[in-house]
């Protein structure tokens, strides 16, 4: 047996609810993390593109500075000219001009060399030869081309510098030495430093066979190598390294970015989907347990109600109490037309008919039918034979009216009002005529009843007159009906 469980319906919704907005929100809070992740690669590579930009500008400024001052030196014969002659100073003013240059050497092809900032009697007598020193090797070849060369330790500081050395040429084109500046690393990566990336992440240099040239050292160096690209990122197993190839030298900028920090940022932005996810499935559980409320005592109500009538059991039948209510309605609808006494239609479904009739434009044909004598009848056999006898010729109505439409109310006391739809006035006539003759050839038991029971009636199409105006006509027929004699129908 169904028993009454809203409550368990109510329960399968809300479940099928809340199911279906936690898979959207999952699928939207995937798709939510994957473009903040995109756009976080997009910040990192603008970022790596900006330094890399601005690295590409001062090592062009390098290069620019180290081939004037080659070729100024160009006009001198040897190293004791140069620390002689009155560019002199002009040399060691433009170290100050480049920025992160700490040194500038210069040396002839037999070894002999001079620096600035010059250094004292007993550190410049050390046992030195410049043409040792990687900028020296780099440069020596014949070649006009500036030479960036990596970091090395300087022989007077010890500090980690990386140099910008180029060839210097006499005036007859022979090469008379090497010319350097010494960069001084971790001020040039402290410059780097001072503009933000996205996070804080590490920046560092590094040659074209992954080596590092300035800055931390970087796991999978390989990967440069095998790129081949100028430009992109890719993975290691902590960090996403973005990067960024200089034009000359063919160095790569690149930026590291940590994987825990980029994934607890990614997390971090896309939190505001989870918490709307918890704020709207907080509002979906509100509204679950208020319904649930409301569905606990509507089910009370209907139980309480169900019990009294039928106590029986625990269990309710929702079905069947609820059939009874639909027969009930119908029940009282059917009271609400039809007559208690003749079970005939009453006049309230004839009024509603001929509203009908008349808004739908619909052909028929009506009739007004009243009893003869009927009072002297209620008179001599009493008010009971009266309603037998109402009962009964509405019961021979409804026999010989049964053919097509036809609707037969019970107008008002012993009158009875007749509707053929869509039936022609000749065939209603018809049909009254056999009822006519039915009614007045109507045997009653012998002492029991009135001998002879006649009515007259009015007949009329409401094709033209329109319905009301039918009924009135078919009244007015009826009348005649009767000042003529009466047992007879008038059309
Ligand atoms: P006529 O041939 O001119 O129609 O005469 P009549 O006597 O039928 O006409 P009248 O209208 O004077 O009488 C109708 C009577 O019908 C009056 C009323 O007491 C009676 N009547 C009306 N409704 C009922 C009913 O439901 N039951 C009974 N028993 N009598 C009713
Ligand atoms: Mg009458
Ligand atoms: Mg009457």
């Amino acid at each position: 047996m169904k028993t009454l469980n809203i409550t368990r319906y109510l329960n399968l919704t809300f479940g099928g609810l809340t199911l279906s907005a936690v898979i959207l929100f999952s699928l939207y809070y995937v798709g939510q993390r994957h473009i903040i992740a995109e756009s976080y690669h997009r910040l990192s590579r603008e970022y790596t593109e900006n330094m890399h930009n601005f690295i590409q500008q001062r090592f062009e400024e390098y290069e620019h500075q180290i081939k004037s001052l080659t070729r100024a030196m160009g006009k001198y014969n040897d190293i004791e000219s140069i620390i002689t002659s009155p560019d002199k100073t002009k040399f060691s003013q433009a170290l100050n001009l480049m920025p992160q240059a700490s040194a500038l050497i210069i040396s002839d092809m037999t070894g002999r060399f001079v620096r600035f900032p010059e250094l004292d009697k007993k550190t410049a007598s050390r046992d030195f030869d410049p043409r040792t020193r990687p900028w020296f090797i780099a440069s020596a070849s014949f070649d006009s081309q500036a030479k960036f060369v990596p970091p090395y330790s300087d022989s007077f500081t010890r500090q980690e510098w990386f140099s910008v050395s180029s060839a210097i040429f006499d005036q007859r084109g022979l090469q008379s030495g090497v010319a350097a500046i010494a960069i001084k690393t971790p001020a040039l990566m402290k410059k780097l430093e001072r503009f933000r990336g996205p996070a804080p992440g590490r920046l560092r240099l590094v040659n074209d066979s992954g080596e590092i040239i300035m800055g931390p050292d970087i796991v999978d160096k390989s990967v440069f190598k095998k790129s081949g690209r100028s430009q992109g990122y890719f993975e290691t197993t902590n960090a996403w390294i973005y990067y960024y190839q200089l034009e000359h030298p063919k160095w790569y900028l690149a930026y590291e970015f940590p994987k825990h920090e980029f994934y607890s940022r990614v997390r971090g932005e896309s939190m505001t989907v989870i918490y709307s996810a918890c704020f709207g499935l907080m509002m979906l559980f509100i509204c679950w347990g208020g319904m649930h409320f409301v569905a606990g005592r509507i089910e009370n109500v209907l139980t309480g109600a169900i019990l009294r009538k039928k106590s029986a059991g625990n269990n309710i039948d929702l079905p069947s109490a609820m059939e009874n209510v639909h027969q009930r309605r119908m029940k009282l609808h059917s009271q609400a037309m039809h007559d208690g006494l003749t079970g005939l239609l009453n006049r309230r479904a004839f009024d509603h008919l001929l509203q009908d009739i008349q808004e739908n434009k619909r052909a028929c044909c009506i009739a007004l039918l009243d009893i003869d004598n009927f009072k002297s009848i209620n008179d001599e056999w009493g008010h009971l034979m009266g309603d037998d006898v109402l009962r009964r010729l509405s019961s021979l109505a409804g026999e010989y009216l049964n053919q097509g439409d036809i609707r037969i109310f019970r107008y008002g006391g012993e009158e009875i009002a007749i509707v053929f739809l869509e039936i022609s006035t000749d065939r209603a006539l018809d049909a009254l005529e056999k009822l006519r003759v039915a009614t007045e050839s109507q045997k009653w038991p012998h002492g029991r009843g009135p001998e002879r029971v006649t009515f007259s009636a009015g007949l009329t199409s409401c094709d033209l007159l329109g319905v009301h105006a039918a009924v009135r006509k078919a009244d007015a027929l009826l009348y005649e009906a009767k000042r003529q004699g009466k047992n007879r129908i008038l059309t």
